[in-house]
């Protein structure tokens, strides 16, 4: 009835507003210095279970809104073209943190379309590896499959001058997106992350999602390319995905995303285990 009809509008209505009062606090986040990154790992499938690398992951801490989710800022920020400003101020801070690391672990850094197809990424990407000192390949840059949805030939230009470089791509959370496998002939990636929803899936055994995970690690294993899978939780999900034969696994099972001090501990503990 009438009831219903308004107080749908009314959510509708506080919902944009918190929109627009979130874009309010969103530009001066980094000002503020409301951002930090946490550091998720992501290890070798094989056995031992090697550290490679860790994805960057931004954190908002505001004190009007408190923590919010990347899945929930990220949008607004999309939208307010504040995705740049936030973006960089992300990629030089994993540059100069990953410089902390030993020098074989990777930092991959997620990179919106809006982002990416900016006219300053080159000139920000060079000098971020500039002022850090961290080398290109020791870079990885994280896209999804939205952005050959918008200016395809723009994105597919400047991701081959990203590869010139010398620094890593993958194509995130595939399979979700508008997938069409064209643009893998276009662009050459080298990892694709196959999306949570499919390993959950497949731990339940559900069969298109174990289908579409063997489907997409063929299709990696021919064109040469590596495969990691999102989200594995739980000691079955492990076991099915090696089983599958992904390269590489990130997870709750081997870490959640930490704090950068918490990343160097890591280290430090694997030290005094090989010391002793
Ligand atoms: P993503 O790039 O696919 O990152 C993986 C997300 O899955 C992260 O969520 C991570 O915390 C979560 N995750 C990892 N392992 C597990 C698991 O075992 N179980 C479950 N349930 N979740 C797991 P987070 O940090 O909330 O980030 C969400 C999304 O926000 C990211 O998805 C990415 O698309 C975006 N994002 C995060 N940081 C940035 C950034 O600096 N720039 C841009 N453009 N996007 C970002
Ligand atoms: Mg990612
Ligand atoms: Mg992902
Ligand atoms: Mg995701």
């Amino acid at each position: 009835g009438g009831n219903s009809h308004n107080s749908y509008q009314h959510k509708l209505h506080a919902s944009a507003e918190e929109r627009r009062l979130m874009e309010v606090e969103l530009r001066d986040a980094v000002n503020k210095n409301q951002l930090h990154v946490e550091y998720q790992p992501v290890v070798n499938a094989a056995s031992d279970h090697t550290l490679v690398g860790f994805e960057a992951l931004v954190r908002w801490n505001n004190p009007k809104f408190g923590n919010v989710s990347p899945g929930k800022f990220i949008p607004v920020a999309e939208d307010a073209r504040l995705i740049v400003p936030i973006g960089e101020w992300v990629l030089r801070q994993a540059c100069r943190d990953a410089m902390q690391w030993p020098e074989t672990t990777k930092v991959a850094v997620n990179i919106s379309v809006d982002q990416l197809t900016s006219p300053a990424f080159m000139e920000t990407v060079i000098s971020a590896l500039h002022d850090s000192g961290l080398p290109a390949w020791r870079l990885e840059l994280e896209v999804t499959e939205s952005i050959f949805l918008r200016d395809g030939g723009l994105a597919i230009k400047i991701l081959e001058r990203i590869r010139g470089l010398g620094i890593k791509l993958s194509l995130d959370d595939f399979g979700t997106g508008y997938s069409s496998l064209g643009y893998l002939s276009n662009v050459r990636f080298d990892t694709i992350k196959v999306d949570r929803s499919f390993v959950q899936g497949a731990a339940k055994k559900k069969a298109e999602s174990l289908a579409i995970i063997r489907a997409v690690v063929a299709m990696a294993d021919a064109l040469d390319l590596s495969t990691t899978a999102e989200g594995v939780e739980t000691e079955a999900e492990l076991q099915l995905i090696q089983e599958l034969g992904c390269k590489k696994i990130q997870g709750y099972y081997f870490g959640r995303p930490m704090r950068f001090a918490d990343s160097l501990d890591l280290f430090k503990a694997a030290q005094r285990r090989n010391v002793a």
